[in-house]
């Protein structure tokens, strides 16, 4: 699959230069920053559009429509407004920007905080380059979210459908985040994947398979025991 969008970097900090940018972010609030690229010429070929792949977005992240967005983007996405674009750039910038509240979305349904802002700046130079700034107070978390929301706007841009697989993963990181005695105790993959399965009712195969992707998306690190 080809891939339209790709993350440059990650980082988590204050960032201060930012907060005049959003008079909604909480003074001296650690928030998570994703240097983001849209592949040109790759991202022609992401033909699918914006209403539909906020239409499944719903299905997995329902919230997403109780958003507050100064610049109405999730309102005209689910009331279709925005369906044509005349210029490649008014779509990436859309998209980065869809983006940035996915990631608000999973990070908020992850730790639980009931308010959570964010900005998205286009560059000048070059074109396709946007800096997304989320509000996050666990690093972790932020890197997971940034990773899981390329990944699936990569899916659904390709015109994919969802997998079950990020129900499953949303539902596992989520109960990782609240007990993390689950992965003080373990001290190595086979026996945290037979807990879940059996908290659960998944096959251990499914489990592991669900770990490993958490691993994938910076949550847990497998290199050394999952104790810390
Ligand atoms: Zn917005």
């Amino acid at each position: 699959m080809n891939d339209f969008l790709e993350i440059k970097e990650i980082s988590y900090g204050e960032f201060p230069e930012i907060s005049d940018l959003n008079p909604r972010f909480k003074p001296r609030g650690k928030k998570v920053k994703v240097v983001l690229d849209f592949l040109v010429p790759e991202i022609k070929k992401a033909n699918a559009a914006l209403p539909s792949i906020f239409m499944k977005l719903t299905k997995l992240l329902p919230s997403l429509e109780r958003h507050q967005c100064g610049e109405h983007l999730l309102e005209d996405l689910k009331y279709h407004k925005k369906y044509r674009y005349t210029h490649q750039l008014e779509k990436i910038t859309d998209i980065a920007h869809l983006m940035e509240h996915i990631i608000i979305d999973l990070q908020s349904k992850i730790t639980g905080v009931d308010s959570c802002s964010g900005i998205t700046c286009g560059y000048k130079n070059p074109y396709y380059r946007f800096d997304l700034f989320v509000e996050c107070k666990d690093k972790k978390v932020g890197v997971f979210s940034a990773l899981f929301a390329a990944d699936l706007l990569k899916r659904l841009l390709g015109n994919k459908n969802l997998s079950t697989r990020y129900f499953g993963l949303l539902e596992l990181v989520k109960y990782l985040y609240k007990d993390k005695s689950l992965l003080k105790r373990a001290t190595e993959l086979k026996p945290v994947a037979s807990q879940i399965s059996s908290k659960f009712g998944w096959k251990k195969s499914y489990s592991l398979s669900l770990l490993r992707k958490l691993a994938d998306f910076g949550f847990l690190s497998l290199e050394r025991p999952l104790a810390t």
